[in-house]
């Protein structure tokens, strides 16, 4: 059917090429493009070869001429981008200006400012409509099947949703004291920073970390749990009718927060460039450096992660209550496509995404957040793809 470009050959781009391959009815040809061609090359090493013809190639993705060079020769239906949320906007010029289409995992983020919103990305909507291509942002699990989860909740179960709590619960293990389970620089960048919840139509903003609860999630079983800001909560504050309010937990342990209060304390978490040895270094960049690659981390991580949503709301004028939800096991992900869950679940969804827009039924020219397609085809394809999804009708509520 069609020809996807993959860009970036870390953890999340490596379930996608996996998960293209599997789908070699819709994803004929595939290209993996990033800034080390090596690991592209050994990604490709790792694909088993199946119908799906793969190629590689090195690309500096913040470069445009480099993109555009590249778009031109392999001649993509869809780029997706799996790199960082630093590269968003220079691809997105890129295939505005080869009318490719495009998806992405993660909003914009300026490097030298640790604060993600989609006010860069949603300033394309005229441009790609008028160029008559598509943009899907945010197709990974959170934001992703979090926003379908949404609309899924909206199409069928409620009249009017008034209350979101998204809930994200890793329960896995990878015996390290302290490891990040994707990019370290965008995981500590996301956590250290303020959190912040989405009530009556305004942010209302928290200390990092200074909202916890527990949660007894089903399959894992109890975790602390923790306000933080998500970038979903924005799009969805503004496509979920009747939203009273939106807020984001995710699961930490003790281990990982006593470090990462540690390494902020003497500086490790900053962004702000220092001098050593007459070299400008980011502090954030070199912790990176010198912690464990997330994408190593899937043979020793045991375990499973829950994440899903919990609406309250309104059907036929009764109060009702729905939880969605998806529990996925790190060791079966190692197994069929060699990452842990947290890869798995974002680029599975990242794969969903781009074969509904090759396949025209996620495809309208705009830029979009997953919420405003349909979710039923997505929904169908969760299923099958490796990421089912369980409904809940009575849940416990987070107070
Ligand atoms: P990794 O750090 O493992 O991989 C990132 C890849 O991008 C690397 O291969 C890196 O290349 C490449 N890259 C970085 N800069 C450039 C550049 N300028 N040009 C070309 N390639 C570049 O990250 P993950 O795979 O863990 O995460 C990928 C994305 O997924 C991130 O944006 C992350 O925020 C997002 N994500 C989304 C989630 C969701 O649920 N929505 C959950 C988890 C992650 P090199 O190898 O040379 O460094």
């Amino acid at each position: 059917m069609g020809k996807a470009l993959i860009i970036g050959a870390g953890g999340v781009a490596s379930v996608v090429a996996h998960k293209c391959c599997q789908n070699p009815d819709v994803f004929e040809e595939i290209m993996i493009a990033s800034r080390t061609k090596s690991k592209c090359d050994a990604l490709k090493e790792k694909l088993d070869g199946g119908e799906t013809k793969v190629s590689t190639a090195q690309v500096d993705a913040d470069k445009v001429g480099e993109l555009v060079e590249l778009i031109n020769g392999f001649k993509p239906d869809i780029v997706i981008n799996v790199a960082l949320p630093y590269q968003d906007l220079t691809i997105m010029d890129a295939c505005l200006e080869t009318k490719t289409d495009y998806l992405d995992t993660a909003n914009y983020e300026p490097p030298d400012t640790a604060k993600f919103e989609y006010k860069w990305q949603w300033a394309y909507r005229d441009k790609f409509k008028d160029a008559g291509i598509t943009a899907v942002l945010g197709c990974g699990f959170d934001p992703g099947v979090t926003g379908v989860f949404s609309a899924y909740a909206q199409k069928h179960e409620f009249d009017e949703i008034n209350y979101i709590d998204i809930l994200d619960c890793n329960g896995g293990d990878h015996g390290y004291p302290f490891a990040t389970n994707f990019n370290p620089e965008i995981n500590i960048r996301e956590v250290s920073a303020n959190g912040s919840y989405w009530e009556d139509g305004k942010w209302v903003e928290t200390k990092p970390m200074e909202i916890k609860r527990e949660y007894d999630f089903a399959q894992v079983g109890k975790k602390d749990m923790y306000l933080l800001h998500h970038e979903e909560l924005e799009s969805l504050g503004q496509n979920i009718k009747g939203i009273k309010r939106i807020r984001f937990f995710m699961t930490f342990g003790e281990s990982y927060l006593t470090h990462l209060k540690c390494l902020e304390d003497v500086g490790m978490t900053s962004i702000e460039p220092i001098m050593y040895e007459g070299r400008e270094i980011v502090p954030l960049q070199f912790l990176k450096a010198v912690l464990p690659d997330p994408a190593t981390l899937g043979p020793r991580t045991v375990g499973k992660t829950n994440i899903g949503c919990i609406f309250i709301g309104k059907k036929d004028g009764k109060d009702k209550t729905y939880y969605l939800y998806n529990v996925c096991d790190h060791q079966e992900c190692y197994k069929e496509v060699g990452s842990q869950a947290v890869s798995y679940t974002t680029g599975v969804p990242a794969m969903i995404g781009a074969k509904l827009v090759l396949e025209g039924k996620w495809k309208k020219p705009g830029v979009f957040n997953v919420e405003e397609f349909d979710p039923d085809p997505f929904m169908d394809e969760l299923n099958k793809q490796g990421l089912p999804w369980i409904e809940d009708f009575d849940p416990v509520l987070v107070d």
